[in-house]
Order: structure tokens, then sequence, then C-alpha cells
């Protein structure tokens, strides 16, 4: 099948400005990412804060503009691609932001917001909205005097799961979840996974699920795709990101999975590099305790391999390519 979603070779640019207004540089966000979305997936995307993981989904949902590259989006329902800007575009992808308070006006009640998305997407008839909502809601287990109330008077779990209705309300294909857990409490953060993993199966959306997180990924995820500093660096299975990671970067964050004494741990060495000064060469050579000379004069290319999997690493290029760490796998 086809994908929903199809990124090409997409940049997307930010200028950085001090407060006085001088230019320091520009930040390249996310910087020559190509990646596809198929229909039903759960396609898990890690990497630590700034590695520009946001970024990109929001660019998915056109929140940002892309400085370079291409977005496309074609309904696996219809088959017909949906240009942007469109409101058939925009009823197909939709997101989850991490901080749903924030995501919601303050000032009016849900039933008020909810109408709005769904008068914004093209759906005008007052009485028909009120029963779509009101049964939206009861999906999500409230009552019907929870659309007279306003976002103050919930908890962040009701909160996030009003923001989930909000994204689901017309039917996407996909949706991008922005760390929709990170800003809850442990206790009901599996509640919210186990919700969104429920309506993914029992409504079929494909999502882009970003988060920092490699045990909620690993949970939850068909295919992982992990970035840094604004790149692809590896593609793999859920399962690989304990029992086999290949990239440096991801057996350091796989090292920090709580409970794992399964294979020898890399420490989490030094931090992300300020995306203004991205070293040359590898851009994880600062940190990758198997850097040799060739990682600093030459960016790594992505090599694909026969299994599938995909690895942006000069320890896998070339004919003797040795890997670090424990012994493959036999497979
Ligand atoms: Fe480490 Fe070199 Fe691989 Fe970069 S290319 S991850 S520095 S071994
Ligand atoms: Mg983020």
């Amino acid at each position: 099948t086809d994908p929903i979603v199809r990124v090409d070779d997409l940049h997307v640019d930010f200028d950085v400005r001090s407060v006085n207004g001088r230019r320091l540089g520009t930040v390249k966000a996310v910087d020559g990412v190509s990646l596809e979305v198929r229909p039903g997936e759960i396609l898990g995307l890690v990497g630590e804060s700034g590695c520009g993981k946001s970024t990109l989904g929001r660019a998915m949902v056109e929140l940002n503009t892309p400085s370079a590259g291409t977005i496309s989006v074609t309904s696996a329902r219809t088959g017909d691609e949906l240009s942007p800007g469109s409101r058939a575009r925009r009823r197909a992808v939709q997101i989850i932001f991490q901080d749903p308070y924030s995501a919601l006006n303050p000032k009016r009640r849900i039933g008020a917001i909810l109408n709005e998305t769904r008068v914004i997407q093209g759906f005008r008839n007052r009485g028909e909205n009120h029963d779509h909502i009101a049964q939206l809601m009861a999906d999500m287990g409230f009552g019907p005097e929870a659309l007279q109330r306003y976002p103050h008077q919930f908890s962040g779990g009701q909160l996030q799961r009003i923001g989930i209705a909000r994204a689901i309300m017309n039917d996407p294909e996909l949706v991008i979840c922005d760390e929709p857990v990170s800003a809850l409490d442990v206790s009901i953060q599996s509640q919210i996974l186990n919700l969104l993993a429920d309506l993914q199966r029992d409504r079929g959306y494909a999502y882009l699920f970003i988060t920092h997180d490699l045990s909620v990924v690993r949970y939850i995820a068909d295919r992982v795709i992990v970035m840094y500093l604004g790149e692809i660096v590896e593609e793999l299975g859920p399962d690989h990101l304990i029992s086999d990671p290949l990239h440096p970067y991801t057996q350091m964050l796989s090292s920090a999975i709580p409970g794992r004494q399964d294979r020898e741990r890399i420490a989490i060495r030094g931090e992300i590099p300020s995306p203004l000064a991205i070293p040359a060469g590898c851009r994880f050579h600062s940190r990758c305790p198997f850097a040799m000379p060739v990682c600093s004069a030459q960016a790594p290319p992505m090599i694909r391999r026969d299994d599938g999997r995909a690895v942006r690493c000069h320890l896998y290029a070339g004919p003797a390519a040795q890997r670090p760490g424990p012994e493959e796998h036999p497979s």
C-alpha cells in the first residue's frame, strides 16, 4: 500500500536572534529528513529534546513551513493526494500536543472549543455537531456536563483525553502524537497510552508517535526512527531497540532504559551540542565512544541493509564493516 505521508528531503530552518534582534545564526532543526508513514502503523520517532522531532511533527500538520523538501499526503481511503493547506488535508492529519492545557483556550467551554474545531473542518450543522461531540466525549469517558466546563476544571489526564477527542473528531488517517504522556503523572500515563492503542486498533489510525522515552516507544510502535541533531540516524524495529541497536547513539539511548541488565551499558556522555554549532563529519562524533578519525572528517551516509534496517554510521560502511557491542544475533 502507498504511504499516507511521504516526507522527502525535508529541511526546516529557524533564524535565531538575540534579544536585541541581532541575528545569531540559522538552526537547521530538520536537516534533510525523508520518511514514510503507512496506513494504520505506529511509527515511533525518538531522540533527545532538541533533535528536531517536534519540528518535524509540526511540519506534517502545516504548523511550520519547510525551507526545502516536500511533505505529500495521500488519503488511503480515497487514493487522492491532498493538497497543502486544504481542508481535506487538515482533516486527514491531526496532532495531539504534549501540554494539553496550553493547547486549549482557557476562556472557552469544552463544548465550544470542540464545536469550533468541527466548524473549521467544515461541519456547520449545530445539532449534528452537538450530538457528534457528545458521543465522542462519551467514548472518552465523559458525561454531558463536561461540555459546559472550562479547561482548568479538568485534571491533566482528562485534558489530554479531550485533546485526543479533538484530534480524532473528524476521523483522521494520521495523528501526530507529540510526547502525549510526558507532561502527565506517571500514574495516568499508561491509561492514556492504552486509550491511544485502543483507538488505533479500533479505528485504524496511523500514528507518528514522538517521544524521548524509549520504553514507551518500545511498547507502542511498529517501527522506530531515531533522530539526532536534525537527521535520522537509524530506522529499526521496536524489539531491536533493546536487543540489537546498531547506531552508537541508539545504543546510548537504549542503555538508559531502566531495568536493563542484558547488555553492556554505554553511559550517556555529554550533552547534545548546540544546533547552532553542529559538529562536522558525523554529528555524533563528539559523544561517540567508537569515534574514528574518519568520523570528524566525513559525514557518514545512511546505509540501507538487506534486512530493511538503516543506519547512518561509518562502522557499518564497506565490506569490512564491524560493529560495536555484543555479537550479532543468529537470525
Ligand atoms: Fe560514532 Fe563514527 Fe558512527 Fe558517528 S560515524 S556514530 S562517530 S562510529
Ligand atoms: Mg518536543
